[in-house]
């Protein structure tokens, strides 16, 4: 048993194998708990009395009709960490900025579910229907002022749920100024809107006072290697690449005569970076533009071809190639989750 207690002796290979319900971990005593107080704090700094209760499960969300949050289990050990980094490129809320980011939005759904905030009528003409079924995937329009800018990937256009819990984390960032940064733009409707809300909430208790935990830890009785290779399936791009033309910008299918470099090997070790550069412009998941490099590397090895530019410009054109791909990929439906 003191083996499994102590994660962090374990290889890859034996923490694959565990299922996630024998994992020995918990909120207490962790950064994790300092920063849900932190959460509390500012919920707290506006007059609120709602505290969402937390617990750990697989990813982020706060079930329907559940005023908590449920936080992803590899937040809870540095090894589990290590380990989603190495099998997913990407730590969601790893650091404590983008923690607290993710739990300022699960905080609007949480508190929508406690006040049934999405049961007014104002609600519904500003955000739309909260019942409108969850889609699978979404459209986003980048340049759209009609939402606020929190989570990446333009997350407030999924869902109405998800466009008020996006304007609630925006209203409850502090020192955001919301008012001059969403001036001119039709958002601030929704976050006046919010602000009245809360305001109304203050020294109030919730109606919805259920602590119920959904899919808890201990009951999921999957491997921690199902459970990844579900994530990976899940994230990917779904839509059928075709780079051909724009790999021909980038590279020669001719050979030199002065001894150059293969372009599957160019890209093969630029990887990392093209990646993290591209996650960081778009706001994709690092895993769905891995896999789109991926087979861009399999083209150019199925294809021959050859770098004939500088590496400087062949990388400047690879992640021009990448990003355009991304943002097509994006638009013909990127589903990023349920967050
Ligand atoms: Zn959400």
């Amino acid at each position: 048993m003191s083996l499994v207690r102590d994660l962090s002796r374990l290889t890859d290979e034996q923490l694959l194998n565990m299922r996630l319900c024998d994992l020995p971990l918990s909120i207490e005593g962790t950064p994790l708990e300092r920063r849900v107080d932190r959460l509390y704090q500012e919920l707290h700094a506006h007059g609120l009395l709602f505290k969402p209760h937390v617990w750990l499960s697989e990813e982020w969300f706060t079930p329907d009709d559940v005023p908590g949050i449920a936080i992803p289990f590899y937040l809870a050990h540095p090894r589990l960490s290590q380990l989603e980094r190495k099998q997913m490129f990407e730590v969601e809320g790893g650091t404590e900025r983008d923690c607290l980011r993710i739990m300022r939005h699960e905080a609007g759904h949480a508190i929508d579910n406690a006040f049934h905030i999405y049961a007014r009528r104002r609600y519904r003409e500003l955000f739309g229907s909260f019942t409108r079924p969850y889609p699978n995937w979404y459209k986003p329009e980048p340049n759209s002022r009609d939402y606020v800018l929190h989570l990446p990937a333009w997350y407030a256009q999924a869902h109405p749920a998800e466009d008020f819990a996006e304007t609630f984390a925006v209203w409850i960032t502090p020192r955001l100024q919301w008012k001059k940064q969403y001036e001119d733009w039709p958002a601030l409707r929704k976050l006046e809107y919010v602000d009245q809300i809360m305001k109304e909430l203050v020294g109030q208790a919730p109606t919805n006072t259920s602590r119920e935990r959904v899919e808890e830890l201990h009951e999921i009785t999957i491997t921690l290697r199902e459970h990844y290779h579900r994530k990976r399936q899940y994230y990917a791009f779904q839509w059928p690449p075709d780079y051909d033309r724009d790999l021909l910008r980038i590279f020669s299918s001719e050979s030199h005569q002065k001894p150059d470099l293969n372009a599957a090997s160019f890209l093969r070790r630029h990887r990392r970076q093209l990646c993290s550069e591209v996650a960081k412009g778009t706001g994709v998941h690092n895993y769905a533009i891995d896999q789109m490099l991926v087979h861009l590397i399999t083209r150019c090895k199925e294809l021959k071809l050859r770098v004939s530019l500088t590496e400087e410009n062949a990388f400047q054109r690879a992640l021009v190639l990448l990003t355009v791909q991304t943002i097509n990929g994006i638009h013909s439906g990127y589903h990023r989750i349920a967050l």
